[in-house]
């Protein structure tokens, strides 16, 4: 993962981005602990230190349409009591792992 020339932040996900974004969808419920099935991606506004840019599309959670819509309306991810960055990451790692990102 290291090597890559990637430095300026890109507004719409790269196709591996997004297969990355669908594999999250298909394979893990809703981040916010619901047990919901995804239906779509949310990036934690919280920053990680190997987070590239606020919007990294390799940092996101998978969520239920409805509880991500709840989730930006509550405005705040703190007080959710979900990490949601921290599971962002461990996600990524996995997405590593299973050679889909
Ligand atoms: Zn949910
Ligand atoms: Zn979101």
């Amino acid at each position: 993962m290291t090597g890559r020339i990637k430095l300026k932040y890109n507004a719409t996900p790269t196709a591996r981005e997004k297969a990355y974004h669908l594999w999250l969808i298909d394979t893990h419920p809703c981040a916010c602990g619901c047990g919901a099935v995804s239906g779509v991606v949310h990036h934690p506004l919280t920053r990680h230190p190997e987070q590239r840019w606020r919007r990294d599309h390799e940092f996101v959670v998978p969520m239920h349409g409805l509880c991500h819509m709840r989730l930006h309306q509550e405005g705040s991810e703190r007080g959710s009591g979900v990490d949601y960055a921290g599971l962002a990451f461990r996600l990524r790692a996995r997405g590593y792992e299973e050679g889909i990102l």
